[in-house]
């Protein structure tokens, strides 16, 4: 529509005539019927050099580990096999937890000989707030940072878009009650890793138009489009953006770059006005991989305000990362098809800005990190 509206003005202005690419194709008919977009899957014909990353140039600190239950000898050394090869040094359990759930945790890698291979991030119990809650769960918090926890998080989703209170009235994220919370993580200097909305696409009429159509037409729970039942997507960060603006003292990571790794620009006046804020990188690889050149100068600029993670652990996934980051490859594949349809390009970070996003930034975050 927009395109549309930018087609007649131009014409009026210039007194010429736009052939659409849509009124093309009415003129001249595939001869056969047109695969779908599932089904629509070209080789690539360009030769180019290939470099594929099986491991990391440097250790690595995966700030979004989402393993396994680390509970028995057999899962600690199944995922410690895969993070050797891989050159993940240590990996932040953010599937978080508490009590005696995270105690257990603790305890396993010990008894295993791992405990410096894996930190805790704890979780909070954010259901049904009402008047109370607020000091309850930071007594939680500190007793689970007492046994060990290094970290909040990851605070799902639910937080700003499902999770009720009480009164079953949606919780704000910056509601009062939850201050005290806060403000409990600052005084402990342990960071909260937070994940708000989801791409600004899912928010927006699932059309022909819109990048993430086959996402959205796949999983039911990443519509986000009726505006009777959810925030829009601005709304949304700017009640996050108040969140962070309320806690100065706290430090922030906000996972997926803040769902915002194709508006670069946002992100930055984002880190521009919040010091205590940092940003965590996994499953935006596809939004980096098409703009090598500014994600690059991105990368460069805010190097010590960006930290990797990789969200779901499958081992054979972290290569794209790395190939990603650390060469200048060109036109490569992406591991899902539902983020993106299109290609990967290699960013080319310079050493010393690989080194903080894959470890210097979370080691300065996590001040106990082994
Ligand atoms: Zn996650």
């Amino acid at each position: 529509m927009r395109h549309l509206d930018l087609r007649v003005g131009l014409a009026a202005l210039f007194g010429i005539a736009f052939v659409s690419t849509a009124s093309m194709a009415q003129d001249r008919q595939p001869e056969f019927p047109p695969p779908s977009i599932i089904e629509y899957t070209p080789r690539s014909t360009l030769v180019v050099p290939v470099h594929p990353v099986p491991r990391a140039k440097f250790p690595v600190v995966d700030f979004h580990g989402h393993p396994p239950r680390l509970s028995s000898p057999e899962a600690i050394t199944g995922v410690i096999t895969a993070m050797d090869s891989l050159n993940i040094q240590v990996m932040v359990q953010a599937r978080p937890s508490s009590g005696e759930r995270l105690t257990n945790q603790i305890e396993a890698v010990k008894a295993a000989g791992y405990e410096d291979r894996f930190v805790f991030f704890a979780s909070l119990d954010l259901r049904n707030v009402e008047p109370g809650s607020g000091a309850r769960i930071a007594a939680q918090l500190e007793a689970d940072v007492a046994a060990g926890a290094v970290g909040i998080g990851e605070i799902g989703k639910g937080f700003g878009l499902r999770t009720q209170k009480a009164d079953g009235s949606r919780l704000a994220m910056d509601d009062p009650e939850l201050d005290v919370v806060w403000e409990t993580a600052g005084r402990l200097g342990i960071p909260v890793f937070i994940h708000t909305g989801d791409p600004a696409e899912f928010f927006e009429p699932l059309d022909y138009e819109n990048e993430r159509w086959l996402e959205m037409a796949l999983f039911r729970n990443r519509r986000f489009n009726d505006r009777s039942r959810f925030p829009s997507f601005d709304d949304l960060m700017a009640e996050r953006d108040r969140l962070l603006a309320k806690h100065p003292n706290t430090t922030w990571v906000l996972a997926h770059l803040s769902w915002y790794a194709n508006d670069l620009g946002r992100l930055g006046e984002l880190f521009d006005r919040y010091p205590n804020v940092h940003a965590e990188a996994g499953a935006i690889l596809y939004d980096l991989g098409r703009q090598p050149r500014s994600a690059r100068e991105f990368f460069v600029k805010y190097q010590d305000r960006i930290l990797f993670g990789k969200d779901s652990f499958r081992p054979n996934e972290y290569p794209y990362y790395w190939r990603v980051f650390e060469t200048a490859d060109e036109y490569f594949d992406y591991y899902r098809d539902y983020h993106a349809f299109w290609k990967l390009y290699g960013m080319d970070l310079p050493d010393e800005v690989l080194k903080k996003v894959y470890a210097g930034n979370a080691y300065r975050i996590i001040p106990r990190m082994p």
